[in-house]
Formats: C-alpha cells, structure tokens, sequence
C-alpha cells in the first residue's frame, strides 16, 4: 500500500512529477526523514514566511475573484524592477476590468531622466507584455511625490466602482497604501481586514464612499526578481535608497565591469567610448579585462564581487544575453539592477545575470 507523503511545511501532498506545480519536491528529497516542498523550502530560504509564490492557488483565486468584480485594477511596479515586478497573465485574470499602471520609486531617479520617456517605455513593456493599462502614473510612496494625480486618475477612472490594488512583493505597495490613506483622511476612515474569499490571504479594505472600497491584495513573490538571489541583509544593497548618481566609465573593447557579484557587462566590440552606470550608489563596480574575467570570478566570487555572498554564489545559475547595441543613446536594462547607458558608436556587448532576471534594450531616457 502506497502512503502519501505530505509537507511538514504547508501539508500539501508531495509530488515529483511537476517542478511547476504545487507539492513538488526533487526525488532525493524523499530521502529524508521529514519532506518539505520546494516552495516551502524556497520560503525557509529566503526568509518569506508571509509570501506565497506566483501562481499559487490562492493568488489565482484572488485574481479570479477580481475577474468576477466590476472594478478598476491598480497595478503597482517597482520602475527599477519591471520585469521583476510582472504578474503573469493579470490582464487575463482580471477579465475586462481596465488596468492602471503605477511606476513606484520615482524619487531615486536623477533629475536628467526624462519622466514622459519612461511612462513611454513602461507603456511599450507593458504592450510587449500583453497589457494595456488606461494610463501610467508615475509616483513616490516614500516622498509623495505624484501621489495627487495617482488620486485623480483613479477617481477618474473607477466610476464609482471598487479599486483592486495588486502587486508583487517589494514594489512598495505598503507604502503606498499608506500614502493613500492619509491622502483620502484616515481619520474619517474606517479600515478592516479580512480575507479573500476561498483563501487563507488578508485583504484591507479602504471604503471610498458608500458604495465602493479600495482593496490592497497581498503582495505576491516573483522568484525570477533579483532580490531573491541575495540574502536579506544585502538586499539595502541591490536596492537603492538614495537618488541615484550615474557613475561613469570610459571603456575600450575587450574589457568587462562586474557589478557586484550580480551582473557581469562585457564591451565586446565597439570603439571606446563612456558605459554610464544607473544602480545604487552602495553597489562595486569592478573592472577588468574580458579575457581576465573568468578567472577574477572564480577567484573573487561572494567576496570582492558580492552581494550575493559566497553561498548564495555557489547557486547562481547564469543566463547570457548578447546585445548589438545601435550607435546613439540606448540603455541597456538589468531588471532589479537599474541600467547602463551608452551613446557611443555603437557597441557589441554580453550581459550575464542569475537565470529568470530580465535584461533588455531601450532608447535612452536622458
Ligand atoms: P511591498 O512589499 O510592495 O508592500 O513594499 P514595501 O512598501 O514594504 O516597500 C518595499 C521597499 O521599497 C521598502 O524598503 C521601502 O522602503 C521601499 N520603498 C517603497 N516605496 C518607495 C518609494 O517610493 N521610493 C523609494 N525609494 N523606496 C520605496
């Protein structure tokens, strides 16, 4: 007779069939004495005990329940981590409630960035990602900054109907909420909690009028953002917390820039010319030559090229992306990082970073 091992974690009856779907945990796994799931061990690992990971069940019934809402969905995203903060297949869930498009953080963005060019590139990603969002709103949840059209736009477009506010873990959805709240006068407020239904999930509930609340989901984990490669003491690190100064190197072909242990930029081919660097100011760029590369990572790797740390070194998976970048200005974009911008001549140039971090080309934003 077969017994049917469960999670000591979450209880969830263990498979080994499916990386992907809920229960699995690698044969060897079943070895031990007590078996823990991949997701519940991913959480011990990471330390996310109060997150649930995209795609879990709860999350696509929440979703679902929104879909089933007339409403209008306010998706937060980290302007630093687009990709990083993306829900897969929202707009499908959601059904046909219409979607705005928040870009958070937009206080650590030096004064040259042009702001019209970044909703421009959000709008695009987003189009590229199979979302149209009515508007996109650029705001900050720790200054307030453009916290009065975010109020504007969506009383502008709610009519009259519940606010959805959803978003990954770490985009600042928090802290925007609580900009919210003093914005629409929490005394006169009256805030409860209670949970989705058909989940074990809390949501707050924010009544905007008589007849109509806003509701702050939970925030959900996207494994593929960068953060979740480093320990949580390095994440004040990777993330900025200041506005960022640019930093400057003039490279020649031939020569690679490691940032930290979490990204490493090859100049291939291309004459030599200025790699401005936009991530946070606590992060090392180190220098070296393409050649010399290889050797300096496997020498240096969680120590002089960290975060991450040399355990979490050991497990990075690298992934490549190689980049034909046209002459003028271009950013290359290492979601969770920040980007590199170039106006040169154009520049042959290899990004690798930990597999499922996105990396793509944009025009300029100065
Ligand atoms: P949540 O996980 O989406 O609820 O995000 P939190 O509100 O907890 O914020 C995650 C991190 O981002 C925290 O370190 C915040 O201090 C930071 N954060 C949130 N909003 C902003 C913002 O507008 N600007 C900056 N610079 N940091 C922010």
């Amino acid at each position: 007779q077969e017994m049917e091992l469960h999670c000591v974690g979450c209880g969830v009856a263990i498979q080994t069939e499916d990386r992907e779907k809920l229960g699995y945990a690698p044969p060897q796994a079943l070895e031990r004495e007590t078996v823990i799931c991949q997701r519940c061990h991913r959480i011990k690992h990471y330390n996310e005990a109060s997150t649930v990971t995209l795609g879990d069940d709860d999350f696509v019934r929440i979703l679902n329940s929104i879909g089933n809402t007339k409403s209008l969905v306010v998706q937060v995203v980290d302007i630093f981590d687009f990709n990083g903060s993306w829900l897969r297949g929202l707009p499908r869930f959601v059904g046909g409630n219409p979607i705005l498009l928040v870009g958070n953080k937009v206080d650590l963005l030096p004064k040259n960035v042009n702001r019209n060019r970044l909703v421009n590139w959000m709008r695009k990603s987003a189009a590229d990602l199979g979302l149209k969002p009515l508007d996109v709103v650029l705001v900050s949840a720790r200054k307030g900054e453009g916290i009065d059209r975010l109020v504007a736009a969506m009383n502008e477009h709610r009519k009259g109907r519940d606010i959805y506010i959803v978003g990954v873990t770490n985009v600042g959805k928090s802290s925007l909420i609580n900009r919210l709240l003093k914005q629409f006068g929490e005394s006169e407020m009256d805030i409860t909690t209670s949970q989705f239904p058909g989940t074990t999930l809390d949501v707050i509930e924010i009544p905007l009028d008589t007849t109509s609340s806003l509701f702050d989901t939970p925030g959900i984990v996207n494994r593929d953002q960068l953060v979740h490669k480093v320990a949580p003491q390095e994440l004040k690190l990777i993330m900025p917390d200041k506005p960022i100064k640019p930093r400057v190197y003039q490279l020649n072909a031939e020569q690679t820039l490691f940032v930290g242990g979490l990204a490493r930029i090859d100049f291939v081919k291309g004459e030599r010319q200025p790699f401005v660097f936009y991530l946070s100011n606590h992060l090392n760029v180190h220098r070296t030559k393409l050649a010399k590369a290889d050797e300096l990572y496997a020498k240096h790797k969680g120590e002089l090229l960290a975060p991450p740390g040399r355990e979490a070194a050991e497990k990075i998976v690298w992934d490549t992306f190689t980049f034909k970048v046209p002459s003028g200005t271009h950013d290359i974009v290492i979601s969770g990082l920040g980007w590199i911008a170039l106006h040169g001549k154009g520049a042959n140039v290899n990004v690798h970073v930990p597999k499922g971090v996105a990396v793509g080309l944009r025009h300029s934003l100065i």
